[in-house]
């Protein structure tokens, strides 16, 4: 049963251009309204105040007619018309009771609504609420000069102030609920959505490897470190397949990439601890070395090359073999790193020149 009735309530618009939490935050306010009148029917019944009684039976009428307007096909007329309901009202008792009966604090709850539930734009919520900021210092105005038709005694005066307290700051606290809530579930979203937005930019879709552009950001914090200290060393070296346009011309394009592939696999199982590696351009991969200098990045080196060479990748009925040429710099914090990758480049370049399958140190 309880299920039911939120289920009723939170129920979604059918506009697909229009937000639920408008109709929700309409339907919770219409049906808080009901309840709060509903007290002020009984308190009207037990002083037998038959008039005011029947004022606060109107009152839940058109509550439900303002609640039965969410399910309509737009939550803009029911916006409207709850927001125009609420100022006829307050104006109907504080001409009736007077400023004492306190109906008119329900100028807040307006203004409130005009911010979450209403459609305009901002220009037009801000004239709304400069419009109700002068509609309450009308009604003061008018209490002023002229007398309530109803004079109540100073019982029902408190009472009055009582249920008016709980039945504002119960309507406060329940708007705010509905929009806090929801903005901050889309709050999280957005910082998730953003988190795999940026591991997507990171990454190259083929490999799994990083990518030249977050390598940068990633070079640029490591020679942050070393500046201050954190870390003793960086290496830094590029490394190129050889021949590979051979391998692309002799098994294809897909042969190629199912090397790449498998050469990262490699790379990245040797890098784990030692730094990070990524793919620097087509067939060319860039490994930086945390708190290794030259001599001990050239082992590491050695030891990925070791298993390039002694690797066969099966592609049809063939096993692909390649080699790789490496070029290998230590970073001294003197010169800057794109200086630093172009030494580890010309390093390569020699590698290349002097027979391939090697590391140049
Ligand atoms: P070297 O030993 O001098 O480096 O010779 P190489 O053939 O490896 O060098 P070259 O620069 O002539 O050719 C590189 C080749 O790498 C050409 C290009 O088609 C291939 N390549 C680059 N990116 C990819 C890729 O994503 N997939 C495949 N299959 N091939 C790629
Ligand atoms: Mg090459
Ligand atoms: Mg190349």
């Amino acid at each position: 049963m309880v299920q039911k009735i939120k289920d009723f309530v939170l129920k979604d618009v059918q506009s697909e251009n229009e937000t639920k939490k408008t109709a929700v935050t309409l339907r919770i306010s219409a049906l808080m309204l009901c309840l709060y009148f509903l007290s002020l029917f009984a308190v009207f019944c037990a002083i037998k105040d038959i008039r005011s009684a029947v004022i606060c039976l109107v009152c839940i009428g058109c509550y439900l007619v303002s609640f039965y307007t969410t399910y309509l096909n737009h939550t803009k007329f029911a916006s409207i018309f709850s927001q125009a309901l609420m100022a006829l009202w307050i104006l109907i008792f504080i001409w009736e009771y007077g400023w004492d009966c306190g109906v008119q604090h329900f100028v807040f709850v307006l203004l409130v609504l005009n911010f979450t539930v209403s459609a305009g734009t901002m220009g037009m919520k801000i004239g709304a609420a400069a419009l109700a900021c002068a509609y309450r210092i009308f009604l003061y105005a008018y209490t002023n000069r002229y007398d309530p038709v109803t004079n109540i005694s100073v019982d029902t005066g408190v009472l009055f102030q009582i249920i008016n307290t709980l039945a504002i700051f119960a309507e406060l606290t329940a708007i705010m609920i509905v929009f806090t809530r929801d903005s901050q579930e889309m709050e999280y979203k957005l910082v998730k959505y953003n988190e795999k937005l940026e591991h997507m930019a990171s990454i190259d879709p083929l490999t799994g490897l990083y990518n030249r552009w977050s390598m940068r950001s990633y070079l640029e914090k490591i020679a942050g470190k070393y500046a201050s200290g954190e870390i003793g060393y960086v290496s830094v070296a590029i490394g190129d397949i050889d021949f590979f346009k051979k391998t692309n011309d002799t098994y294809g394009h897909d042969a190629g990439d199912m090397v790449l592939k498998e050469l990262a696999k490699v790379f990245l199982e040797a890098m784990e601890k030692e730094g990070k590696v990524c793919r620097w351009g087509g067939e060319e991969f860039l490994f930086v070395f945390q708190n290794k200098n030259g001599d001990q990045a050239n082992e590491v080196l050695h030891d990925i090359l070791k298993r390039i060479r002694g690797m066969g990748i099966p592609y049809q009925s063939d096993w692909i073999h390649v080699t790789m040429t490496f070029g290998l710099e230590e970073y001294s914090g003197e010169k800057d790193m794109e200086t630093i990758i172009r030494a580890a480049d010309q390093k390569l370049y020699h590698g290349k020149e002097n027979g391939r399958n090697q590391i140049v140190y």
